[in-house]
């Protein structure tokens, strides 16, 4: 029985753990390919991209239909752009993405990637069009080879590499014991934070979709890290739409649209120039807040980036 009880229980931990935070969604999908509640509509047709734009029409959601998470949210993206989404713990930030990938259905409203509607398609070819950079990458109990690979099965080692070095992780992985054959995941090479959001990028970068959703890592990198992630990060944006949730208000400076988000309204919406001016904007206020902790965390470094 303990053996037949461990996986399940295995399963059961890591569905929540990724419901709640939004890791990882891709690998989610192809794990709980049997569980999924939300299923193709009869007759729907593959999802037709063309630029990758999207747009929130007025979407209201909730996990349970008593308490709403999202409250008529509208905004869009434009192809190509990218839109970043800030605002406090529980606001629902997670939450749009989670939408945005039918991981649920909404309750009213509509979401449309290049005006259709993305409950009406087949689910296989929106996820096709989605590439996640998750603030934690679970990694597979296989080679680094492997874990790139993934998501292009059958690409070629040569595909494989170019999108290592893309994502600044290709020396890295030249230098573990047995370089692309190296074990990694729990039973094998450990990578650190760093390392596995940049095999994250690596894997969206051979996927190539033609929307990326990036979820911000809360916990601080080191400096020198944090800017070759930053290079390798706009490497997996340039040219295709982007939605960020950001942590990090430094990081979104030159977005084209910032929403914030609060109790699942956006509160305040504009270019991070606009919003830091406003009085008694909240945006403004995260931003002085995140000067401040700058001011006492930094001692003596030179990284003015935020500044
Ligand atoms: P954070 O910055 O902490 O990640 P967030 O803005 O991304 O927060 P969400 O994860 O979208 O917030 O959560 C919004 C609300 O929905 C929260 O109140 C949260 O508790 C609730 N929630 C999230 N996931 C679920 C779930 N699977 N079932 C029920 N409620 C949930």
């Amino acid at each position: 029985l303990m053996e037949l009880y461990m996986p399940l229980n295995w399963f059961g931990t890591y569905y929540r753990a990724i419901q709640k935070n939004f890791v990882d969604m891709e690998n989610m999908f192809d794990l709980l390919r049997e569980e999924e509640e939300i299923v193709d509509a009869p007759g729907s047709s593959p999802l037709l991209t063309a630029g990758g734009s999207i747009e929130f029409s007025n979407v209201t959601f909730g996990y349970s239909p008593e308490k709403l998470v999202l409250r008529n949210v509208s905004f869009t993206v434009p192809a190509g752009k990218t839109v970043a989404i800030v605002g406090p713990s529980g606001a629902g930030k997670s939450t749009i993405m989670r939408l945005l990938f039918r991981f649920y259905d909404v309750q009213t409203g509509a979401i449309l990637i290049d005006g259709q509607n993305i409950k009406l398609v087949q689910q296989q070819s929106l996820r096709q069009a989605i590439g996640v950079v998750p603030q934690d990458t679970v990694l597979f109990n296989n080679t680094i080879f492997y874990n790139i690979e993934y998501a292009k099965l059958g690409a070629s080692p040569d595909a494989v590499y170019e999108a290592a070095r893309a994502a600044d992780i290709h020396e890295k992985i030249l230098s573990f014991p047995e370089s692309y054959e190296t074990k990694v995941g729990e039973r094998g090479l450990r990578l650190s934070g760093g390392e596995k959001q940049r095999v994250a990028i690596a894997r969206t970068l051979l996927k190539a979709p033609i929307i990326v959703l990036l979820d911000e890592a809360t916990s601080a990198l080191d400096t020198h890290t944090e800017r070759n992630i930053q290079a390798a990060l706009a490497r997996v944006c340039a040219n295709r739409t982007t939605i960020i949730v950001a942590h990090r208000l430094s990081t979104i400076i030159h977005a084209d649209e910032i929403l914030v988000l609060k109790e699942g309204n956006i509160v305040e919406r504009g270019r991070h120039d606009q919003l830091v001016l406003r009085d008694d904007g909240v945006y403004a206020d995260m931003w002085q807040q995140q000067l401040k902790n700058l001011d006492s965390d930094q001692s003596g470094s030179d990284n003015g980036d935020a500044g």
